[in-house]
């Protein structure tokens, strides 16, 4: 899917995803995405050796050009961050810039070899970046993360974060897989590192991108098992069991912490009716 040394000619017409600094560029009109011709992005020319092809949309094919910590003033267009992108455009669109953005953090992340110190190079026939000297070869990040959405008869789990605190937001319990665990192993030991409770009936049901910076959400939904509520005081700062028709601020359905809290909601609401 991801293409590089792509020859782009002055009247290619795609979808670019410029990258400045940690936002992407867009057209200050009503139009979420920047569909032109190579030709209207003089500012970018410089770049064009390092055009990535990153997938395909709506028919046109969707480049990246990382223009790094360089500073870019232009009239029509205005530097607007990932998340706010993830408020306005489609799941397909989001999941195209998400794949821009890691794969330009990736490539700013990896100049240099992890092993000799020597400078890596793109190869031409996958992502990845390789020593000049030693051939050592790294791969875009992704770091697993499992979240969960446990369920206690007619009531939802429901923790607020340190981050989440200056928005009193409430969400489900994350966090990221360690090395050598499963992904259930994970879902238990953070729950109970987190919340001090086990849980039962561990279920599977998707997962999601999520690049800030390089996560992959694995989501699952888990009954109550024991224990009582003890939050860590450094992740987690309060939690409690909600009722459906009480809660507090949770994130929106864009997310797959509010869309697994949407089928929680809904299969209490469908045992209760
Ligand atoms: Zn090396």
């Amino acid at each position: 899917m991801i293409e590089q040394n792509i020859s782009v000619s002055l009247d290619t017409q795609a979808i670019w995803l410029i990258l400045t600094e940690e936002q992407v560029l867009l057209p200050n009109s009503d139009e979420l995405l920047l569909k032109c011709e190579w030709q209207d992005l003089e500012f970018a020319h410089a770049y064009q050796e390092q055009i990535v092809k990153i997938g395909m949309y709506k028919g046109l094919s969707c480049y990246l050009i990382d223009m790094g910590n360089e500073h870019i003033t232009h009239q029509n267009l205005s530097p607007t961050g990932l998340r706010a992108l993830l408020n306005e455009c489609s799941d397909q669109f989001f999941s195209i810039a998400a794949r821009a953005w890691q794969v330009a953090l990736f490539m700013r992340t990896h100049r240099f070899c992890g092993q000799c110190g020597c400078s890596m190079q793109q190869i031409d026939w996958e992502m990845a970046m390789q020593c000049s000297r030693c051939q050592h070869r790294c791969y875009p990040r992704i770091s697993p993360c499992i979240i969960v959405a446990i369920r206690r008869q007619d009531r939802i789990l429901l923790a607020q974060g340190k981050s989440q605190q200056s928005r009193n937001m409430y969400s489900i319990i994350a966090g990221f897989v360690e090395s050598g665990e499963t992904l259930e192993q994970s879902v238990h030991r953070e729950v109970m590192e987190e919340v001090g409770i086990k849980i039962k009936n561990l279920r599977y049901i998707s997962s999601q991108p999520w690049p800030f910076p390089h996560a992959l959400m694995m989501g699952y939904l888990a009954d109550y098992d024991s224990g009582e509520i003890k939050v860590d005081g450094k992740e987690i700062l309060r939690a409690d069991w909600f009722d459906t028709n009480q809660l507090p601020n949770i994130p929106s359905k864009l997310s797959i912490a509010g869309q697994l809290i949407e089928q929680t909601i809904a299969e209490i609401q469908q045992q209760n009716a």
